[in-house]
């Protein structure tokens, strides 16, 4: 996999370096390019113009007032399906993770921000734009921390890759020196305790919720964050007992971690390619 990391991820800087990297991923190939069914494009929500699609370091901007899909296929020439990354890193779950023997189950995404890709009975759950599961808004901590958004006390505030840098800042970590998440919390370092343990809170109700909401086999917490991070949070969760999911009978726990990887959501949009052209008519991840 080839990636690259923008400064502007603006449309006019995204498209045509998107437009670069699949020229050298084709040509490293050896393949024709007309062999090429199409491009899965995934990217965090919100799509068309919300009021969270001014808000925040989670958000694209410059991306509210075009036709996504019409400006790459223009570019590309080829076939392409937009999705939100967190609906791609469910999908991704399903077809090669932990989800794989699973028909109904919530994704936890950890992107910048934080997103939920919903599988139940088979079909991932888009809404009405393509914006359901805009999980980092809901609101965890009444009069909570400041959230970009104009809400206060947003999960994604406490519990998501965002959320840990401001922690870490503000209790005096330079994160510039080469520290990541993990090696904070492989050195215990007590700054990094103390933000899994609250965050873990605030994912403990989230995850209620979503429990309630859509009766999932599972909820999975994976995306852009280590294994190791994940596993601490997982392991400090307090899940609330009113929730459909605590049940004596279960056939997997309560919160998995994902095993598809840092880069789940591009496999997922990969997958979304691959099966529409092989299943046409069906519409489930359309
Ligand atoms: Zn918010």
């Amino acid at each position: 996999s080839r990636r690259k990391k923008l400064k502007d991820a603006s449309p006019e800087k995204a498209i045509p370096a998107v437009t670069k990297l699949i020229a050298a991923a084709i040509e490293a190939s050896g393949r024709d390019r007309k062999n090429l069914l199409g491009t899965g494009i995934v990217m965090p929500g919100p799509f068309g113009e919300s009021g969270l699609s001014y808000s925040g370091a989670a958000v694209l901007s410059g991306w509210e007032n075009i036709d996504i899909k019409e400006e790459f296929e223009k570019a590309l020439a080829c076939p392409v399906i937009i999705e939100n990354d967190a609906t791609a890193a469910a999908v991704s779950e399903r077809l090669a993770g932990t989800a794989s023997e699973m028909n109904s189950f919530c994704f936890i995404y950890f992107g910048t921000g934080l997103g939920l890709g919903v599988i139940a009975g088979g079909h991932s759950q888009r809404g009405a734009l393509g914006n359901a599961g805009e999980i980092g808004h809901i609101i965890t901590e009444a009069n909570g921390l400041p959230c970009p958004c104009g809400n206060f006390g947003c999960l994604e505030t406490y519990a998501s890759r965002m959320g840990a840098f401001a922690f870490l800042e503000k209790a005096g970590v330079n994160m510039d020196e080469g520290a990541t998440l993990a090696s904070l919390l492989e050195a215990q370092h007590p700054a990094m305790l103390e933000w899994i343990e609250g965050a873990a809170q605030h994912l403990s109700q989230a995850i209620g919720m979503v429990e309630n909401l859509f009766d999932p086999e599972t909820v999975i917490l994976g995306g852009a964050m280590a294994d190791v991070v994940i596993d601490a949070l997982i392991e400090k969760l307090d899940l609330p007992k009113g929730s459909v999911a605590n049940r004596p009978a279960r056939s997997f726990p309560r919160v998995m971690r994902g095993s598809s990887g840092r880069l789940t959501a591009a496999i997922g949009g990969a997958a979304m390619i691959i099966h529409r052209t092989i299943t046409p008519t069906v519409t489930v991840f359309h």
